[in-house]
């Protein structure tokens, strides 16, 4: 009997009604495929700064660390938003990332058949498109020293300082080349060589790391022409792998394409344990109303499975569930229109279960 340990972590807002799903989804596929999950619940942001006055205590990180994955719904609310900067909600989500050593985000761009006409792109344009962006998420102008301000010569300055090493784009490089083997095989990496050294030691690093997988075809793009050709030739894309900054505005210029933000996944990975959550945050505005999409939680699951627990079977199923049940025409109401089923958060998620009978 196979077994596994999953730390679910639903934060706030929207995140208990979100990440029930998803759980409900993981127990149906594992019951299915001879797997035993086990879960452990856990609080972070707004609801640990209630309860322990801190948005992530030192006993969630353990549990994190002990566990074979984190599923996490979102945090944050107007309700903290006031809180000490040192304590914010936001906290929690930098604090994982930190404690478990997470170097590389994963977001896959893909839109459903049955939702081509949510994009702001036109349905020839965005249908069929299948992108996995990788962005390096622990190193760069995030992390590098920082001024506020200072004086020189009378005129007020600021700076932040980018720093990245060879061993930091190695990794992620082996990383992307990795997920590339599983897809098309095509790695465009994205730097902006022309201008920063950081980008040229980048870009050396990459070409060193893809002479190892001789089955990968890799490329560079200027991130200015990637952040045009994602608007204007989206298919053209297998594997994205970027730098911090890049990564970041990127990922949701690549995300808007989709045009529903409670549809996309992602999975944060690094040496240990991997955290699993959907792109969006806590949606305040509907919690608690059966309003909030689950599918891109539902996903992220999928991708947990996927990368952390080595069921891929089980992340098709969920990928294919999903498709179908939107191909069928049900909705929530962040996706409805006229002539579709519209259906809470629970219904949407047993109808999902329901396709993996
Ligand atoms: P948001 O993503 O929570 O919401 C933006 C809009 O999208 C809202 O109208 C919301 O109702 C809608 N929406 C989001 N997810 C949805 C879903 N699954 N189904 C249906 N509709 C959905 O962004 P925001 O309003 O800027 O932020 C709200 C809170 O979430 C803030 O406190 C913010 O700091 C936090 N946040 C957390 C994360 C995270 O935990 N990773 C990420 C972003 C924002």
């Amino acid at each position: 009997m196979r077994k596994k340990h999953i730390v679910v972590i639903p934060g706030d807002g929207i995140g208990e009604e979100i990440t029930s799903a998803a759980v409900r989804i993981l127990d149906k596929v594992a019951n299915k495929s001879g797997l035993t999950l086990t879960y452990e619940k856990h609080l972070a942001g707004g609801a640990s700064i209630d309860q322990y006055g801190v948005p992530l205590t030192d006993s969630v990180v353990q549990a994190a660390k002990r566990a074979d994955a984190v599923l996490l719904g979102a945090v944050g609310g107007p309700k903290w938003d006031h809180v000490p900067p040192e304590i914010r909600a936001e906290k929690a989500i930098l604090g994982l990332r930190k404690e478990l050593g997470l170097y590389a985000n994963l977001r896959p761009i893909r839109v459903s058949p049955a939702l081509v006409e949510f994009s702001p792109l036109k349905a020839e344009a965005v249908s069929g498109i299948d992108i996995l962006l990788v962005r390096e998420l622990s190193s760069g102008i995030y992390y590098g020293e920082k001024c506020e301000s200072r004086v020189v010569g009378g005129i007020e300055q600021a700076s932040d300082v980018e720093i990245y090493t060879v061993p930091e784009v190695n990794r992620i490089m082996h990383l992307a080349c990795k997920a590339a083997r599983l897809r098309s095989k095509q790695v465009v990496s994205v730097d902006k060589a022309n201008v920063l050294a950081t980008s040229r030691l980048w870009r050396r690093t990459a070409n060193r790391v893809a002479s190892e997988y001789a089955d990968i075809a890799l490329s560079h793009m200027y991130v200015d022409n990637c952040a045009m050709q994602l608007v204007l030739a989206p298919k053209s894309f297998d594997v994205i792998v970027t730098n911090n900054l890049f990564g970041d505005i990127l990922s949701d210029e690549a995300a808007v394409l989709t045009g529903s933000i409670g549809m996309l996944p992602s999975a944060s990975l690094g040496d240990g344990t991997g955290l699993y959550e959907p792109i969006h945050g806590s949606a305040p505005d509907i919690a608690g109303l059966g309003l909030a999409n689950p599918i891109g939680t539902i996903l992220s699951a999928a991708m947990l499975l996927r990368h952390s627990l080595g069921e891929n079977a089980g992340a098709e199923k969920i990928e294919q569930a999903v498709d179908k049940v939107l191909a069928a025409g049900y909705r929530t109401a962040d996706l409805y229109k006229p002539g579709s089923t519209k259906v809470t958060t629970d219904e949407m998620a047993g109808l999902i279960e329901a396709q993996l009978s």
